[in-house]
């Protein structure tokens, strides 16, 4: 009987924590241009993808970040129309955010083709639907020279990104914020991956210190995935409309209704509120940002 491979993830290992997993198979391993991909089976959590050694998605709890990263800020929003997706090579950002019928153009800017090119063949749940909508458009190149050159505007930018070293690293600075600023309509949100605060405090504090500089309403919302070990993900808030982050849950329900009541796995009304009660550690991280900024 041969022995079982794990494979561990190594975000914390500096922590002296390593998660690891039990693989049933291999499904893919390359190195890209810009980054370590593997993507195997696993018996709990179906296919799990690392970029990294770190875990970016799998079948069977990506509902809750990908519907938490769209469905808060398009439907506190109300009105968008055009929507950047900053890295989300897997496509699963994408999906969600193209089933809002009143959205007309989603941009996703990914870095690396050979992670579209390989969710292609290993995420067709995510990719079917994404890749057959005219709404869709994909360019590939690093996110900072797209928000810095482009001339477009955007009711709400989404940072799906890795984490910020490698490749990602540009994604949490003070000039890719200044530039998706730059990018953003006026009444417009930014929605950004920023880890997970327990283990991840400096991501958080730095980023929203970042966006205090830059816009008027800035901090974050939480929800809890598995596979993002650690207790709460934080998601960054940016907006100028201070209001958006409290849209009554009853308007919140209506503007779902409009949007064909689309299911979610995870996403209410309730939920998308209280996403942004914060526990106290991490109320304090947001308010600690204040002072360095
Ligand atoms: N949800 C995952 C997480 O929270 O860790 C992220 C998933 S998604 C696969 C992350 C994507 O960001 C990857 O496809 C990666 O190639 C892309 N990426 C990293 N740095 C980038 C950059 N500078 N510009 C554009 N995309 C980038």
């Amino acid at each position: 009987m041969t022995e079982k491979r794990w494979i561990a993830e190594t975000l914390f290992e500096e922590l002296g924590l390593r998660t690891s997993f039990a693989v049933e198979r291999v499904l893919h391993e390359t190195k890209t241009a810009h980054q370590h991909l593997v993507l195997f089976e696993h018996r709990h959590f179906g296919k799990v993808l690392m970029l990294d050694g770190a875990t970016q998605v799998t079948s069977r709890d990506e509902f809750i970040y990908h519907e938490m990263m769209t469905h808060v800020p398009i439907l506190a929003h109300g009105r968008a129309r055009e929507i950047l997706i900053v890295g989300g090579g897997d496509c699963g950002i994408a999906e969600e955010v193209l089933k809002h019928p009143s959205i007309t153009r989603v941009t996703e800017v990914e870095i690396d083709a050979s992670v579209v090119e390989f969710a292609k063949q290993h995420f067709p749940e995510f990719t079917g639907p994404v890749l057959s909508d005219p709404r869709f458009e994909l360019v590939i190149d690093d996110g900072m020279n797209y928000v810095a050159q482009t001339a477009r505007r955007f009711d709400i930018i989404i940072v799906d990104s890795t984490d910020p070293e490698g490749p990602g690293k540009v994604l949490f600075s003070y000039e890719f914020y200044a530039a998706c600023r730059r990018c953003l309509a006026p009444g417009g949100v930014m929605a950004t991956q920023n880890g997970v605060p327990f283990f991840q405090p400096e991501e958080l504090i730095t980023s929203v210190g970042h966006f205090r500089r830059l816009f008027a309403d800035a901090g974050c919302y939480v929800a809890a995935i598995p596979t993002y070990v650690g207790g709460h993900m934080a998601m960054g808030w940016a907006a100028d409309d201070r209001e958006l982050r409290h849209v009554p849950a009853e308007t919140l329900a209506e503007r779902h209704a409009a949007a064909g009541r689309f299911p979610t796995r995870y996403w209410t009304p309730e939920v998308h509120k209280a996403a942004f009660a914060l526990p106290r550690f991490i109320a304090e991280h947001v308010a600690s940002a204040d002072e360095r900024s």
